[in-house]
Protein backbone atom coordinates (compact mmCIF):
# COMPACT_ATOMS: atom_id res chain seq x y z
CA UNK A 1 0.00 0.00 0.00
CA UNK A 2 1.35 3.25 -0.98
CA UNK A 3 0.90 6.33 1.00
CA UNK A 4 1.66 10.16 0.21
CA UNK A 5 5.33 10.96 1.48
CA UNK A 6 3.52 13.83 4.19
CA UNK A 7 0.77 11.12 4.83
CA UNK A 8 0.86 8.52 8.02
CA UNK A 9 0.37 4.83 7.05
CA UNK A 10 -2.02 3.21 8.94
CA UNK A 11 -2.02 -0.70 9.61
CA UNK A 12 -3.93 -3.18 12.32
CA UNK A 13 -1.73 -5.12 14.77
CA UNK A 14 -3.26 -8.09 16.48
CA UNK A 15 -1.75 -9.41 19.34
CA UNK A 16 -2.38 -13.37 20.71
CA UNK A 17 -2.89 -14.26 24.26
CA UNK A 18 0.44 -14.82 25.04
CA UNK A 19 1.01 -11.05 24.38
CA UNK A 20 3.09 -11.39 21.47
CA UNK A 21 2.10 -10.32 17.53
CA UNK A 22 0.19 -13.26 15.65
CA UNK A 23 -0.71 -11.02 12.73
CA UNK A 24 -0.84 -7.50 11.01
CA UNK A 25 -2.69 -6.06 8.21
CA UNK A 26 -3.33 -3.37 6.20
CA UNK A 27 -6.20 -0.82 7.43
CA UNK A 28 -8.06 -1.44 4.01
CA UNK A 29 -7.55 -5.30 4.87
CA UNK A 30 -9.70 -4.44 8.28
CA UNK A 31 -12.42 -2.87 6.72
CA UNK A 32 -12.81 -5.53 4.30
CA UNK A 33 -12.68 -8.01 7.13
CA UNK A 34 -15.28 -5.56 9.11
CA UNK A 35 -17.57 -5.29 6.46
CA UNK A 36 -17.75 -8.87 6.25
CA UNK A 37 -16.47 -9.39 2.56
CA UNK A 38 -13.63 -11.39 4.00
CA UNK A 39 -14.53 -13.35 7.30
CA UNK A 40 -11.99 -15.23 9.22
CA UNK A 41 -12.57 -18.53 10.02
CA UNK A 42 -9.08 -19.11 12.63
CA UNK A 43 -10.60 -16.56 14.76
CA UNK A 44 -14.27 -17.79 14.94
CA UNK A 45 -16.18 -17.00 18.08
CA UNK A 46 -12.82 -15.43 19.32
CA UNK A 47 -11.73 -12.08 21.25
CA UNK A 48 -8.51 -10.76 20.00
CA UNK A 49 -6.96 -7.54 21.00
CA UNK A 50 -5.07 -5.35 18.37
CA UNK A 51 -3.87 -1.84 17.61
CA UNK A 52 -4.58 0.27 15.13
CA UNK A 53 -1.30 2.42 14.02
CA UNK A 54 -0.04 5.32 12.48
CA UNK A 55 3.50 6.02 10.99
CA UNK A 56 5.06 8.46 9.01
CA UNK A 57 7.25 7.64 5.89
CA UNK A 58 10.59 7.06 8.29
CA UNK A 59 8.26 3.92 9.92
CA UNK A 60 8.52 5.63 13.21
CA UNK A 61 4.84 5.55 15.26
CA UNK A 62 2.64 8.58 15.56
CA UNK A 63 -0.57 6.82 16.89
CA UNK A 64 -1.50 4.24 18.79
CA UNK A 65 -5.40 2.65 19.68
CA UNK A 66 -5.70 -0.27 21.82
CA UNK A 67 -8.65 -1.86 21.46
CA UNK A 68 -10.61 -5.05 21.39
CA UNK A 69 -12.48 -6.84 18.47
CA UNK A 70 -14.90 -10.31 18.81
CA UNK A 71 -15.29 -12.13 16.04
CA UNK A 72 -18.56 -14.25 15.42
CA UNK A 73 -19.18 -17.80 14.98
CA UNK A 74 -18.90 -17.19 11.15
CA UNK A 75 -15.12 -15.01 11.31
CA UNK A 76 -16.54 -12.12 11.09
CA UNK A 77 -16.20 -8.97 13.13
CA UNK A 78 -19.46 -8.91 16.01
CA UNK A 79 -21.57 -6.47 14.14
CA UNK A 80 -22.21 -4.29 17.11
CA UNK A 81 -18.32 -3.28 16.91
CA UNK A 82 -18.04 0.36 15.67
CA UNK A 83 -15.54 1.96 17.57
CA UNK A 84 -14.47 4.96 15.23
CA UNK A 85 -10.76 4.48 14.97
CA UNK A 86 -9.99 8.13 13.64
CA UNK A 87 -12.35 9.75 16.22
CA UNK A 88 -10.30 8.26 18.55
CA UNK A 89 -6.73 9.00 17.30
CA UNK A 90 -7.75 12.75 16.97
CA UNK A 91 -8.95 13.02 20.10
CA UNK A 92 -6.30 10.70 21.89
CA UNK A 93 -4.06 12.30 24.72
CA UNK A 94 -0.07 11.70 24.52
CA UNK A 95 1.93 8.83 25.06
CA UNK A 96 5.26 8.21 25.36
CA UNK A 97 7.86 9.34 22.61
CA UNK A 98 8.99 6.32 20.13
CA UNK A 99 11.47 8.61 17.77
CA UNK A 100 8.81 11.34 16.35
CA UNK A 101 7.60 12.93 19.38
CA UNK A 102 4.92 12.00 22.14
CA UNK A 103 2.58 9.51 20.25
CA UNK A 104 -1.01 10.14 20.52
CA UNK A 105 -2.25 6.87 22.47
CA UNK A 106 -5.60 5.88 23.91
CA UNK A 107 -6.21 2.70 25.86
CA UNK A 108 -8.54 1.76 29.00
CA UNK A 109 -7.00 3.83 31.41
CA UNK A 110 -6.80 6.77 29.00
CA UNK A 111 -9.29 7.18 27.10
CA UNK A 112 -10.84 10.12 25.17
CA UNK A 113 -14.55 9.01 24.67
CA UNK A 114 -15.35 7.45 27.72
CA UNK A 115 -18.09 5.68 25.95
CA UNK A 116 -15.71 3.65 24.11
CA UNK A 117 -13.90 2.29 26.92
CA UNK A 118 -15.01 -1.15 27.29
CA UNK A 119 -13.91 -1.89 23.68
CA UNK A 120 -10.14 -0.84 25.23
CA UNK A 121 -7.41 -2.38 26.58
CA UNK A 122 -4.26 -1.36 28.96
CA UNK A 123 -0.95 -2.23 27.48
CA UNK A 124 2.84 -2.06 29.66
CA UNK A 125 3.83 1.59 28.57
CA UNK A 126 7.47 1.24 28.65
CA UNK A 127 8.41 1.61 25.52
CA UNK A 128 11.44 -0.45 25.70
CA UNK A 129 9.84 -3.77 26.60
CA UNK A 130 6.35 -4.89 26.13
CA UNK A 131 3.69 -4.48 23.41
CA UNK A 132 5.37 -0.90 22.55
CA UNK A 133 8.97 -2.03 21.68
CA UNK A 134 7.17 -5.23 19.98
CA UNK A 135 5.32 -2.44 17.72
CA UNK A 136 8.15 -0.12 17.64
CA UNK A 137 10.04 -3.21 15.95
CA UNK A 138 7.07 -4.18 13.55
CA UNK A 139 6.95 -0.81 12.17
CA UNK A 140 10.51 -1.09 11.56
CA UNK A 141 10.27 -4.77 9.74
CA UNK A 142 7.28 -3.58 7.77
CA UNK A 143 6.16 -7.22 6.63
CA UNK A 144 3.31 -4.98 4.85
CA UNK A 145 5.58 -3.39 2.60
CA UNK A 146 3.79 0.14 3.24
CA UNK A 147 5.48 2.79 1.49
CA UNK A 148 5.52 6.68 0.86
CA UNK A 149 5.84 8.08 -2.22
CA UNK A 150 8.80 10.69 -2.22
CA UNK A 151 8.38 13.83 -1.44
CA UNK A 152 8.77 16.93 -4.29
CA UNK A 153 12.29 18.24 -5.05
CA UNK A 154 11.04 21.77 -3.69
CA UNK A 155 10.08 20.11 -0.39
CA UNK A 156 11.49 21.48 2.82
CA UNK A 157 10.53 20.06 6.33
CA UNK A 158 8.77 22.18 8.20
CA UNK A 159 11.50 24.48 9.76
CA UNK A 160 10.58 26.42 13.40
CA UNK A 161 10.40 29.42 11.15
CA UNK A 162 8.46 32.43 12.38
CA UNK A 163 4.98 31.89 11.66
CA UNK A 164 3.98 34.92 8.26
CA UNK A 165 1.14 37.16 9.14
CA UNK A 166 -1.52 36.30 7.41
CA UNK A 167 -5.33 38.39 7.64
CA UNK A 168 -8.45 36.58 7.62
CA UNK A 169 -9.31 36.62 3.74
CA UNK A 170 -6.18 34.82 3.35
CA UNK A 171 -6.93 32.48 5.91
CA UNK A 172 -10.39 31.63 4.42
CA UNK A 173 -8.65 31.12 0.91
CA UNK A 174 -6.07 28.95 2.33
CA UNK A 175 -8.41 27.23 4.26
CA UNK A 176 -10.62 26.84 0.56
CA UNK A 177 -7.25 25.16 -0.98
CA UNK A 178 -6.54 22.94 1.56
CA UNK A 179 -10.17 21.73 1.44
CA UNK A 180 -10.20 21.08 -2.31
CA UNK A 181 -6.72 19.52 -1.73
CA UNK A 182 -7.98 17.30 0.95
CA UNK A 183 -10.96 16.51 -1.57
CA UNK A 184 -8.73 15.71 -4.76
CA UNK A 185 -6.18 13.23 -2.46
CA UNK A 186 -9.31 11.89 -1.28
CA UNK A 187 -10.43 11.00 -4.75
CA UNK A 188 -7.13 9.51 -5.48
CA UNK A 189 -7.23 7.61 -2.79
CA UNK A 190 -10.30 5.94 -3.17
CA UNK A 191 -9.28 5.99 -6.73
CA UNK A 192 -6.02 4.08 -6.28
CA UNK A 193 -7.58 1.47 -3.84
CA UNK A 194 -10.63 0.65 -6.41
CA UNK A 195 -7.26 -0.52 -8.67
CA UNK A 196 -5.77 -2.21 -6.10
CA UNK A 197 -8.73 -3.89 -5.67
CA UNK A 198 -9.18 -5.23 -9.16
CA UNK A 199 -5.68 -6.15 -9.55
CA UNK A 200 -6.27 -8.10 -6.22
CA UNK A 201 -9.07 -9.77 -7.57
CA UNK A 202 -7.16 -10.60 -10.91
CA UNK A 203 -4.72 -11.89 -9.29
CA UNK A 204 -7.20 -14.23 -7.42
CA UNK A 205 -8.36 -14.84 -10.47
CA UNK A 206 -5.17 -16.12 -11.50
CA UNK A 207 -4.61 -17.96 -8.74
CA UNK A 208 -7.44 -19.59 -8.63
CA UNK A 209 -7.11 -20.69 -12.03
CA UNK A 210 -3.90 -21.84 -11.48
CA UNK A 211 -5.02 -23.94 -8.46
CA UNK A 212 -7.54 -25.69 -10.83
CA UNK A 213 -5.15 -26.13 -13.81
CA UNK A 214 -2.69 -27.95 -10.79
CA UNK A 215 -6.04 -29.66 -9.38
CA UNK A 216 -7.05 -31.02 -12.57
CA UNK A 217 -3.29 -32.52 -13.04
CA UNK A 218 -3.48 -34.14 -9.87
CA UNK A 219 -6.81 -35.68 -10.87
CA UNK A 220 -5.85 -37.02 -14.19
CA UNK A 221 -2.87 -38.14 -12.26
CA UNK A 222 -4.75 -39.86 -9.70
CA UNK A 223 -7.44 -41.22 -12.07
CA UNK A 224 -4.25 -42.98 -13.64
CA UNK A 225 -2.78 -44.30 -10.81
CA UNK A 226 -6.88 -45.45 -10.20
CA UNK A 227 -6.95 -47.20 -13.48
CA UNK A 228 -3.33 -48.73 -13.39
CA UNK A 229 -3.80 -50.05 -9.74
CA UNK A 230 -7.69 -51.46 -11.19
CA UNK A 231 -5.60 -53.59 -13.61
CA UNK A 232 -3.42 -54.76 -11.40
CA UNK A 233 -6.11 -55.74 -9.47
CA UNK A 234 -7.69 -57.49 -12.31
CA UNK A 235 -4.83 -59.31 -12.75
CA UNK A 236 -4.42 -60.10 -9.51
CA UNK A 237 -7.58 -61.45 -9.18
CA UNK A 238 -7.10 -63.73 -12.48
CA UNK A 239 -4.42 -65.12 -11.14
CA UNK A 240 -6.01 -65.77 -7.71
CA UNK A 241 -8.79 -67.83 -9.97
CA UNK A 242 -6.14 -69.65 -11.86
CA UNK A 243 -4.16 -70.60 -8.47
CA UNK A 244 -7.93 -71.31 -6.78
CA UNK A 245 -8.26 -73.70 -9.86
CA UNK A 246 -5.20 -75.17 -9.59
CA UNK A 247 -5.67 -75.80 -5.77
CA UNK A 248 -9.35 -77.24 -6.59
CA UNK A 249 -7.55 -79.71 -9.18
CA UNK A 250 -5.14 -80.75 -6.24
CA UNK A 251 -7.73 -80.78 -3.46
CA UNK A 252 -9.60 -83.17 -5.58
CA UNK A 253 -6.21 -85.46 -6.72
CA UNK A 254 -5.63 -85.72 -2.87
CA UNK A 255 -9.15 -86.99 -2.09
CA UNK A 256 -9.16 -89.11 -4.54
CA UNK A 257 -5.81 -90.54 -3.26
CA UNK A 258 -7.51 -90.50 -0.13
CA UNK A 259 -10.04 -92.20 -0.90
CA UNK A 260 -8.13 -94.94 -2.57
CA UNK A 261 -5.39 -95.38 0.35
CA UNK A 262 -8.80 -95.86 2.42
CA UNK A 263 -10.51 -98.54 1.02
CA UNK A 264 -7.31 -100.04 0.22
CA UNK A 265 -6.58 -99.93 3.71
CA UNK A 266 -10.02 -101.31 4.78
CA UNK A 267 -9.86 -104.17 2.38
CA UNK A 268 -6.72 -105.28 3.91
CA UNK A 269 -8.24 -104.78 7.15
CA UNK A 270 -10.61 -106.80 5.70
CA UNK A 271 -8.69 -109.66 4.83
CA UNK A 272 -6.34 -109.51 7.58
CA UNK A 273 -9.08 -109.78 10.39
CA UNK A 274 -10.09 -113.02 7.78
CA UNK A 275 -6.82 -114.74 8.62
CA UNK A 276 -6.43 -114.57 11.79
CA UNK A 277 -10.22 -115.62 12.02
CA UNK A 278 -8.84 -118.57 10.22
CA UNK A 279 -5.86 -118.91 11.97
CA UNK A 280 -7.40 -118.20 15.83
CA UNK A 281 -9.85 -121.20 14.08
CA UNK A 282 -7.60 -123.42 13.32
CA UNK A 283 -5.52 -123.21 16.44
CA UNK A 284 -8.32 -123.69 18.22
CA UNK A 285 -9.33 -127.00 16.51
CA UNK A 286 -6.22 -128.05 16.43
CA UNK A 287 -5.67 -127.58 20.23
CA UNK A 288 -9.21 -129.10 20.85
CA UNK A 289 -7.85 -132.03 18.68
CA UNK A 290 -4.69 -132.65 20.71
CA UNK A 291 -6.53 -132.08 24.11
CA UNK A 292 -9.18 -134.87 23.26
CA UNK A 293 -6.24 -137.10 21.64
CA UNK A 294 -4.54 -136.92 25.13
CA UNK A 295 -7.64 -136.72 27.65
CA UNK A 296 -8.95 -140.16 25.47
CA UNK A 297 -5.38 -141.54 25.79
CA UNK A 298 -5.39 -140.74 29.80
CA UNK A 299 -8.71 -142.24 30.45
CA UNK A 300 -7.87 -145.36 28.86
CA UNK A 301 -4.56 -145.24 30.45
CA UNK A 302 -6.75 -144.75 33.60
CA UNK A 303 -9.23 -147.12 32.70
CA UNK A 304 -6.29 -150.05 31.98
CA UNK A 305 -4.82 -148.42 35.72
CA UNK A 306 -8.42 -149.28 36.88
CA UNK A 307 -8.87 -152.87 35.63
CA UNK A 308 -5.12 -153.86 36.78
CA UNK A 309 -5.61 -152.55 40.44
CA UNK A 310 -9.32 -154.33 40.61
CA UNK A 311 -7.17 -157.09 39.21
CA UNK A 312 -4.37 -156.47 41.77
CA UNK A 313 -6.70 -156.56 44.64
CA UNK A 314 -8.94 -159.38 44.03
CA UNK A 315 -5.67 -161.03 43.44
CA UNK A 316 -4.63 -159.93 46.65
CA UNK A 317 -7.32 -161.03 48.43
CA UNK A 318 -6.61 -164.77 46.84
CA UNK A 319 -3.38 -164.54 48.43
CA UNK A 320 -4.32 -163.48 51.42
CA UNK A 321 -6.47 -166.34 51.90
CA UNK A 322 -3.93 -168.66 50.49
CA UNK A 323 -1.41 -167.32 53.25
CA UNK A 324 -4.44 -167.60 56.01
CA UNK A 325 -4.68 -171.30 54.61
CA UNK A 326 -1.37 -172.45 54.19
CA UNK A 327 -0.27 -171.04 57.99
CA UNK A 328 -3.34 -172.51 59.40
CA UNK A 329 -2.51 -175.65 57.68
CA UNK A 330 1.52 -175.43 58.37
CA UNK A 331 0.16 -174.78 62.12
CA UNK A 332 -1.64 -177.42 62.47
CA UNK A 333 0.93 -179.85 60.73
CA UNK A 334 3.85 -178.53 62.82
CA UNK A 335 1.60 -178.82 66.25
CA UNK A 336 0.38 -182.17 65.42
CA UNK A 337 4.08 -183.35 64.38
CA UNK A 338 5.68 -181.60 67.09
CA UNK A 339 3.41 -182.54 69.48
CA UNK A 340 3.98 -186.12 68.35
CA UNK A 341 7.57 -185.70 68.31
CA UNK A 342 7.93 -184.08 71.92
CA UNK A 343 5.76 -187.17 73.52
CA UNK A 344 8.07 -189.30 71.50
CA UNK A 345 10.79 -187.91 72.92
CA UNK A 346 9.46 -187.49 76.64
CA UNK A 347 8.71 -190.97 76.61
CA UNK A 348 11.99 -192.31 75.40
CA UNK A 349 13.16 -189.77 78.80
CA UNK A 350 15.16 -187.02 77.55
CA UNK A 351 14.23 -183.32 79.23
CA UNK A 352 14.49 -179.82 78.07
CA UNK A 353 17.04 -177.61 79.92
CA UNK A 354 18.02 -173.95 78.82
CA UNK A 355 20.49 -171.73 80.98
CA UNK A 356 19.24 -168.39 81.37
CA UNK A 357 21.47 -165.29 83.23
CA UNK A 358 20.06 -164.97 86.38
CA UNK A 359 17.73 -167.39 86.51
CA UNK A 360 20.10 -170.50 86.10
CA UNK A 361 19.54 -173.89 84.42
CA UNK A 362 15.50 -174.30 84.03
CA UNK A 363 14.05 -177.52 83.02
CA UNK A 364 10.90 -177.12 80.50
CA UNK A 365 8.44 -179.03 80.75
CA UNK A 366 6.99 -180.32 77.46
CA UNK A 367 3.75 -177.97 77.78
CA UNK A 368 5.86 -174.77 78.05
CA UNK A 369 7.94 -175.79 74.96
CA UNK A 370 5.97 -173.93 72.52
CA UNK A 371 5.82 -170.61 75.03
CA UNK A 372 9.52 -170.54 75.55
CA UNK A 373 10.12 -170.97 71.69
CA UNK A 374 7.68 -167.97 71.34
CA UNK A 375 9.73 -165.94 73.86
CA UNK A 376 12.74 -166.87 75.99
CA UNK A 377 13.53 -163.62 77.45
CA UNK A 378 10.08 -163.40 78.43
CA UNK A 379 9.92 -166.47 79.71
CA UNK A 380 13.40 -166.14 81.78
CA UNK A 381 12.04 -162.83 83.16
CA UNK A 382 9.21 -164.82 84.52
CA UNK A 383 10.99 -167.80 86.49
CA UNK A 384 13.13 -164.86 87.62
CA UNK A 385 10.07 -163.07 89.01
CA UNK A 386 10.16 -160.07 87.14
CA UNK A 387 8.86 -158.44 84.14
CA UNK A 388 10.57 -158.66 81.08
CA UNK A 389 11.46 -155.00 80.91
CA UNK A 390 13.36 -154.78 84.31
CA UNK A 391 14.92 -158.10 83.29
CA UNK A 392 16.60 -156.62 79.98
CA UNK A 393 17.60 -154.05 81.98
CA UNK A 394 19.54 -156.28 84.27
CA UNK A 395 20.64 -158.36 81.68
CA UNK A 396 22.36 -155.53 79.74
CA UNK A 397 24.04 -154.75 82.85
CA UNK A 398 25.24 -157.83 83.57
CA UNK A 399 26.85 -158.02 80.98
CA UNK A 400 28.58 -154.74 80.99
CA UNK A 401 28.74 -153.11 84.62
CA UNK A 402 28.90 -149.56 83.87
CA UNK A 403 27.21 -146.20 84.98
CA UNK A 404 24.89 -145.85 82.04
CA UNK A 405 24.59 -142.13 83.39
CA UNK A 406 24.16 -139.90 80.43
CA UNK A 407 26.03 -136.93 80.78
CA UNK A 408 25.52 -133.21 79.38
CA UNK A 409 27.84 -133.83 76.31
CA UNK A 410 25.50 -136.74 74.86
CA UNK A 411 27.72 -139.35 75.96
CA UNK A 412 27.61 -142.31 78.63
CA UNK A 413 29.27 -141.70 82.43
CA UNK A 414 31.16 -145.52 81.63
CA UNK A 415 32.27 -145.80 85.07
CA UNK A 416 32.82 -149.45 86.53
CA UNK A 417 30.45 -150.22 89.22
CA UNK A 418 29.68 -153.67 91.01
CA UNK A 419 28.05 -156.34 88.92
CA UNK A 420 24.73 -157.18 90.68
CA UNK A 421 24.10 -160.82 90.22
CA UNK A 422 20.73 -161.32 90.76
CA UNK A 423 17.77 -159.60 88.58
CA UNK A 424 15.41 -159.38 91.81
CA UNK A 425 18.41 -157.38 93.51
CA UNK A 426 18.34 -154.76 90.62
CA UNK A 427 16.86 -151.13 90.87
CA UNK A 428 16.93 -149.34 87.45
CA UNK A 429 18.35 -145.67 88.56
CA UNK A 430 20.21 -146.97 91.16
CA UNK A 431 21.98 -150.78 90.18
CA UNK A 432 23.29 -149.46 87.20
CA UNK A 433 24.60 -146.16 88.51
CA UNK A 434 27.49 -144.88 89.77
CA UNK A 435 27.73 -143.20 93.38
CA UNK A 436 27.81 -139.85 91.87
CA UNK A 437 24.83 -140.48 89.31
CA UNK A 438 22.83 -142.41 91.50
CA UNK A 439 19.03 -141.22 92.33
CA UNK A 440 18.31 -140.97 95.88
CA UNK A 441 15.94 -143.58 97.45
CA UNK A 442 14.56 -144.70 94.66
CA UNK A 443 12.30 -141.40 93.70
CA UNK A 444 12.93 -140.51 90.68
CA UNK A 445 13.36 -144.48 89.59
CA UNK A 446 13.29 -144.20 86.12
CA UNK A 447 12.98 -147.24 83.08
CA UNK A 448 16.81 -147.39 81.83
CA UNK A 449 16.57 -150.11 78.89
CA UNK A 450 14.19 -148.71 76.71
CA UNK A 451 16.47 -149.20 74.20
CA UNK A 452 15.70 -150.68 71.01
ZN1 LIG B 1 28.29 -142.73 86.87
Amino acid sequence: MIFDYDELGRAIIFFDGDGKICREMHSSEFEAILDGYVPLKEWRNRELRAVFVEMDADYLLHSAIFFRVGFTEKGEIDPNWNLPLDAMTRAASEGPDLGAGPIKLACASQCPIMHYRDYLWDPDLNKNRGPLAALKKTIKTNKLSIQFRDPPEDFKPEKSAPEPQVNSADMERRFAEYTAEMRSQMAQLIKEHRMQDTASANENAEGIKALKVEHANQMEAYRLRLKEKEEELKEAETRNQMMQITIDGQAKKIEGLREYFEHKLEQNEGKEAEELQMLKENYEAEIAAKVEAATTELKQLLQMREVELLYRNERETQLHEEITRLRNEAQELTGNSGNQLLEKMLAKGISFVTYQPGAGHITIPASEISRFMDNPVAYAAQTCGVNEEHYTAWLEHYQAPVCSADLDDGSSCGENIDRISSPADFHIGIGDRCETHRELKGAHLSVVSNKP
